[in-house]
């Protein structure tokens, strides 16, 4: 029987058409230009349903709000279909594909992100291929984890990043391995891909969480963190130098603590990229551990974003169990045991 794909579009360059104001997405447009697509009418190509969200967006607008309707996509069609596929900007991809990791919770199918940097309506759309082999790998049922596609790389959704504003590769997962070998065969490599769900699956529907997201640089100031921790954020993810360590003469120690005394978690994640986060490796990350920072070890930032609005949301008023849970590997998207 031919294996069924929900493709499902919210947005970006992929579908995108010229306008007055520059590019912008096309919810009419879209199905037709994936019917224009070669391969799509090859009888071997799945059996598939596109379905558009409400309100079609260039990534850098996407909010929780989005992710939940995406869940609520997948939710309701979990059953029916092998495998989803989901059309994203580049911008926030990542993110989305990383929030999506925590709230399908006992997803056992595949979730492939991908989108494209030039859009399907141009020559040399790269978009052709991310689709044709996401709606695959979708398919295949090799794969129960959220994932992402992007020039001839797929890689797990939550370790993933954008790398690059105009490179056809634009992704790149720093901190863990490649889930497949894609060349003219698309060969699976299974041990680095998800085991099947021990859980039955459900959606968690994110909540207002108010987080914040600092980088550190030279001459961060400590008003600029006490700035953010009186606006009442939950969480700041502070993205901080090499190992995780912050600049020791500029008073951040005393900010530090008014955060913890105030029960705002400070999360840190590394500006590198590639690595783990350990505090107290140096002095200049000592101020942190006294002050209670829990270490995003070899999170990206993005995946500490979305794993701070799904713990808050499932435990609202015990940020100690937060806390506890920063640490621990849920979805893959940290290399300690689960
Ligand atoms: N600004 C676009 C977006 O993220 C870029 C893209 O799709 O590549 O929606």
């Amino acid at each position: 029987m031919k294996k069924k794909v929900c493709i499902i579009y919210t947005g970006g360059t992929i579908g995108m058409m010229p306008t007055e104001d520059g590019y912008a997405p096309n919810p009419s447009a879209f199905p037709d230009m994936l019917e224009k697509i070669h391969d799509v009418s090859l009888p071997t190509f799945p059996e598939y349903e596109v379905v558009c969200l409400s309100r079609l967006l260039d990534s850098s607008d996407i909010r929780a709000e989005q992710w939940c309707e995406i869940g609520r996509v997948i939710r309701d069609r979990y059953d029916s279909y092998d495998g989803f596929v989901v059309l994203h900007g580049t911008d926030t991809m990542a993110y989305t594909a990383s929030a999506m990791s925590f709230i399908l919770e006992g997803l056992d199918k595949a979730v492939v992100f991908t989108g494209s940097q030039i859009p399907l309506c141009r020559m040399r759309s790269d978009g052709i291929d991310n689709l044709v082999t996401s709606v695959l790998v979708a398919a295949s049922g090799e794969v129960r984890e959220v994932c992402l596609y992007f020039g001839g790389q797929l890689m797990r959704g939550n370790r993933a990043t954008k790398v690059s504003a105009d490179d056809l590769e634009a992704f790149a997962s720093p901190n863990y391995p490649r889930l497949a070998e894609i060349g003219t065969s698309i060969v699976y490599r299974r041990k680095f891909l998800r085991p099947r769900a021990a859980e039955p699956f459900s959606l968690v529907e994110l909540s207002r969480v108010p987080i914040a997201v600092l980088k550190v640089f030279p001459g961060f100031s400590p008003d600029l963190l006490l700035s953010v921790v009186r606006s009442g954020v939950r969480a700041i993810v502070l993205e901080a130098f090499g190992a995780g360590n912050i600049p020791t003469g500029e008073l951040l120690a005393p900010a530090l603590e008014v955060a913890r005394e105030s029960g705002t978690l400070i999360v840190v994640t590394s500006q590198c990229g590639k690595g783990m986060v350990s505090i107290g490796t140096y002095a200049a990350s000592s101020a942190l551990g006294r002050a209670g920072a829990v270490s995003g070890l070899d999170m990206t930032t993005e995946a500490a974003v979305a794993k701070l609005y799904y713990l808050f949301t499932k435990y609202p008023s015990d940020t100690d169990t937060v806390r506890r849970l920063m640490e621990c590997n849920l979805r893959g998207e940290v290399s300690v045991d689960e």
